[in-house]
């Protein structure tokens, strides 16, 4: 438990972060970051290599503890608990449990590789939610078909391409019904072909209302799919904004420069 953190107040959104810092010895990657997400809103982050996106997320389920302010989840604190007037860190099992309410998809899709995919998906519910093996199978091949591969239940990720093992992740993130997706890159390991068929799959979760955060440098994607676009540069948010303002109106001469080399 460190000096700084502070205990929230009322929240509005289903994620909100709030004033959070976050260091790696003597560098500061995180310098009081504040961010709210509705329900079945979408937050997409972009920014340069190393302003810090993927530490922001995983702050968000706890795989980062925070040196300063903090984060809530439908109005619960990520990683701690209020006793008296101080915060204390939760303890292991219940922050396991309270990441099940956070899914997360990687860039490099993160499969078990000795379970088919249809395992891949039905592991968790049995494991983390004591749910059955019938029932985890029948919904993990509901979920593969949403994904557009329930053909391909049985096949292990090294007989898949790197868009289809995308997929299998997303579908493995859905499995435990979590209250908010988090995706760090999830097209950046992909050869080029194949990014369309995954991103297809987050617009769908998109419009179906699942709320979203989403690291990615496919700046049309940001531009399609997102509510708010949010540009990060050292370790703090310069911009917000919905894409028409972030992309074709920035204010910041930083968001101006970097989209001046990206876009
Ligand atoms: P981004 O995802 O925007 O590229 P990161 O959040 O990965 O940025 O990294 C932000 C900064 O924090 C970088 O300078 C990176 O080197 C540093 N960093 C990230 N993780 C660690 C770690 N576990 N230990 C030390 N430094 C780290
Ligand atoms: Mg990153």
């Amino acid at each position: 438990m460190t000096e700084t953190l502070t205990a929230p107040t009322a929240t509005r959104g289903l994620v909100e972060i709030t004033g959070v810092r976050k260091s790696f010895g003597p560098t500061e990657v995180l310098k009081g970051v504040s961010l709210t997400v509705e329900p079945g809103g979408v937050a997409v982050i972009v920014g340069p290599s190393g302003s810090g996106k993927s530490t922001l997320l995983r702050t968000i389920n706890h795989l980062e503890k925070v040196d300063g302010g903090h984060i809530t989840i439908d109005g619960r604190l990520v990683g701690y608990e209020v006793r008296g007037d101080r915060l204390h860190e939760l303890r292991e099992k219940e922050i396991l449990k309270q990441r099940t309410d956070i899914g997360m998809v990687f860039q490099n899709f993160n499969l078990f590789p000795h379970l088919t995919a249809l395992e891949n998906v039905a592991e968790a519910p049995v494991v983390a939610q004591g749910r059955s093996k019938a029932e985890a199978r029948r919904r993990g091949l509901e979920l593969l078909d949403r994904v557009g591969l329930k053909d391909r239940a049985d096949a292990y990720p090294r007989q898949l391409s790197g868009g289809q093992q995308q997929r299998v992740a997303i579908a493995r993130a859905l499995a435990l019904d979590p209250k908010i997706l988090l995706f760090d890159e999830p097209t950046s390991a992909l050869d080029p072909e194949l990014v369309n068929e995954v991103l297809d799959v987050i617009r769908e979760l998109a419009k179906s209302g699942t709320t979203l955060i989403i690291v990615t440098h496919e700046m049309g994607f940001a531009r399609d799919v997102a509510d708010t676009v949010v540009f990060m540069d050292q370790g703090q948010i310069v911009e917000q904004g919905t894409p028409q303002d972030i992309f074709s109106n920035p204010q910041e001469p930083r968001t101006r420069s970097f989209f001046s080399k990206v876009l």
